[in-house]
C-alpha cells in the first residue's frame, strides 16, 4: 500500500471544516491537497495501489469527488471509468436506487450500459461515512451484472462504520479516522 510517510503527507493537506455543511459535521476538506501536486499524485497512486491484483476493468466513481479520484485511478489500473450521479443528471436510460440519508433520502443512478455483464468493477469515493452512498453504488453495479472486485475511498469515517453495509465486499481506505 501506501508509506506511513506518503500518509502523514496526505492528512496534512485535508482540512477539517467544522459545522458544515450543518451544525454538528466535520466536513473533511480534500481541496488543500487537490491543489498540490505531490499529494494529488500519492493520493491517486495509492489509491490505485491496493487494486493493482485485481484485474480492475472499469472504475465506478460516485458523484461528485469521486470523479476527481477515480479517472487517474482508472488510467493507472489500465481501466475505463464511469459514473454514478444523483438522480436527473445521466441522459438515456439509467438504473436508480434510493438510500437512506443522515436527514432524508437520497438517490443515485447509473446508465444501464454503463457496464458490461461480467466487467470487474470498483467503487471509488473521496470519503465513506455512513456507507449509505456507496452501498447503493454497489447494488447498481451487481444489478448492471458487474463483479464488484472491491470499493476504495481515500478517507474512512470509521467511528461511523459505514463498511458494515458494504458486507463481504473489500473496503479500502487511505487514512481513516
Ligand atoms: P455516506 O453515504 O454517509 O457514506 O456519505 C458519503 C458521501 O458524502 C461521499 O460522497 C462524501 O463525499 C460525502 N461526505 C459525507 N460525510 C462527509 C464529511 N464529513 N466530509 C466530506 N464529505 C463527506
Amino acid at each position: 500500500m501506501i508509506s506511513a510517510e506518503s500518509r502523514r503527507r496526505i492528512e496534512g493537506r485535508i482540512r477539517d471544516v467544522p459545522d458544515f455543511p450543518r451544525p454538528g459535521i466535520v466536513f473533511k476538506d480534500i481541496t488543500p491537497l487537490l491543489r498540490d501536486p505531490e499529494t494529488l499524485r500519492l493520493a491517486c497512486d495509492g489509491l490505485a495501489a491496493g487494486f493493482q491484483e485485481d484485474r480492475v476493468e472499469l472504475v465506478v466513481g460516485i458523484e461528485s469527488r469521486g470523479f476527481i479520484f477515480g479517472a487517474p485511478v482508472a488510467l493507472a489500473l489500465g481501466a475505463g471509468f464511469t459514473l454514478a450521479r444523483k438522480q436527473g443528471k445521466l441522459p438515456g436510460e439509467t438504473l436508480a436506487t434510493r438510500y437512506a440519508l443522515e436527514y432524508g433520502e437520497g438517490e443515485i443512478e447509473m446508465q444501464s450500459d454503463a457496464l458490461a455483464r461480467g466487467q470487474r468493477v470498483l467503487v471509488i469515493d473521496d470519503v465513506i461515512a455512513t456507507g449509505g452512498t456507496a452501498a447503493a453504488t454497489a447494488r447498481l453495479v451487481c444489478e448492471l451484472g458487474g463483479v464488484l472486485v472491491g470499493a476504495c475511498f481515500l478517507i474512512e469515517l470509521a467511528f461511523l462504520e459505514g463498511r458494515k453495509l458494504l458486507p463481504g465486499i473489500r473496503v479500502e481506505a487511505l487514512l481513516r479516522f
